[in-house]
This record gives structure tokens, sequence and C-alpha cells, in this order.
């Protein structure tokens, strides 16, 4: 059975209404098959190629899984560069802009660091930033995880590529251990580094691949 509309996939009325906004009549393939499965709590690993709407795939559940209520740090999103940051905050700042002032901080090198810990001093609820200077706020106790209840690696290759590896797992490492922390992957490869990361830090995850289909 294939979803055809955003509807079927149980989205919040607020969404559904950005998402009409937006110009985004059906779900593309990865939206709708990776949708579902975060909304139920599974962990994820998506390949699929350039353009095929993967920010959307794991920005729509991010919102719907943020309790607006609470200003604690709830979803953490990693990118490999600072434009991959400010572009993926901008299309969850879309995407939520009916859900009734979700806040959104963006935080990656070469801006002022004091900036951002204002930020995410005001009740940060999602964190979307780049590994090194994502690490620095958690060493600095800036940024912190004991609310965590989403991480979400965004090209997951291309940061192994840039050498972020290490980050990535000392990342992980802040979150609450005994706390249980849904996972996302999107990767257009499977390295055998990913297959690492996902053994030691996913649960039963669940691998889609997306062949075609670019939006
Ligand atoms: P990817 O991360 O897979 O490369 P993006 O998430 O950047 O892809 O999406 C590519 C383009 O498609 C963006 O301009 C985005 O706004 C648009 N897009 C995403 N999903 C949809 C949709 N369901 N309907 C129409 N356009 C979409
Ligand atoms: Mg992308």
């Amino acid at each position: 059975m294939s979803v055809q509309t955003f509807a079927e996939l149980g989205l919040s009325d607020d969404v559904l209404e950005s998402l009409q906004k937006m110009g985004f009549e059906a779900p593309t393939a990865i939206q709708a098959q990776t949708i579902p499965l975060l909304l139920n709590g599974h962990d994820v690993l998506g390949q699929a190629q350039t353009g095929t709407g993967k920010t959307a795939a794991f920005a729509i559940p991010a919102i719907e899984k943020t309790d607006a209520s609470l200003n604690e740090v709830q979803v953490l999103i990693q990118c490999p560069t600072r434009e991959l940051a400010i572009q993926v905050t901008g299309e969850i700042q879309k995407l939520s802009s009916y859900t009734g002032g979700l806040r959104v901080v963006p935080v990656y090198g070469g801006q002022h660091i004091s900036h951002q810990i204002k930020a995410i001093n005001r009740g940060a609820q999602i964190v979307v930033g780049t590994p090194g200077r994502t690490i620095d706020h958690l060493k600095r106790g800036t940024l912190k995880l004991n609310h965590l209840s989403m991480v979400i690696f965004d090209e997951a290759d291309e940061m192994l590529n840039m050498g972020f590896r290490e980050d990535m797992e000392e990342i992980l490492t802040y979150k609450d251990q005994a706390r249980r922390v849904q996972m996302l992957m999107f990767s257009a490869t499977v390295p055998k580094p990913i297959r690492e990361i996902m053994k030691r830090f996913m649960v039963d995850p669940v691998s889609i691949t997306i062949e075609r289909s670019p939006v």
C-alpha cells in the first residue's frame, strides 16, 4: 500500500498547513517511508540520492515529536557543513510556522559562540549543528542532552569523509545512557564505520533504500 497524501501519514493540522503553504502536495518516496517509522519510534537508516526530500523526511517527525511546552533540547540534528545546518534550520522553521513558536537553534563554527549560548539559553528545543561546535557546547555544558528524544545525522557518510567520525561517536556519549533516544542516519552510502556506529548506538534499525524518484 503506498501513501498518497501527507494527511494519510497522520500529521498534525499545523504541519499539514505548513506543507500546503510550502507547496508540498504529496510526500516523496523517502518521506512516505521514513515518516511513519519515525513517528512509531523506530531507529532508521535511510539511503537515498540527493534531491529526494530527505530534509522534510526527518524534519517533520522531529517537529511532531517535540513538546512545544518543554523548554529543553529534545532533538539534535548533525550536519557536515554550516551551510547545510543553516538550510535545515530554515526548513524546520518553515515546516513549523503554524506550530506555535518552536525554538530551533543552529550551532556552527565561524559564528560567535556567545550568540549561540544566548539562543540555547532562551529555551532551544531543536538544535541543528556541525559536530565540532556541537561538542564545544556539550563540553561547556551550554548544551545538555538530558531531555533528548531524537538524534539525527544528515549526510552521515559526508561527515565521515570530513573526519568527523570520532566527533559523531563522542556526541552520542553525552546523551543519558539510560534514556531511549531514537536515532536516524541518512547516508548516500553505507561504509563500514556507518555500520559500526549503527551496531553500537541503534536499536533494531530499519533500513530504507530509495533508488530513484527525486522531487
Ligand atoms: P535531499 O536532502 O534529499 O537532497 P531536500 O530535502 O534538500 O533533498 O529536498 C530537495 C528539494 O525538494 C527542496 O527544494 C525541497 O524544498 C523540495 N521538496 C522536498 N519534499 C518535497 C515534496 N514532498 N513536495 C515538493 N517539494 C519537495
Ligand atoms: Mg539533504
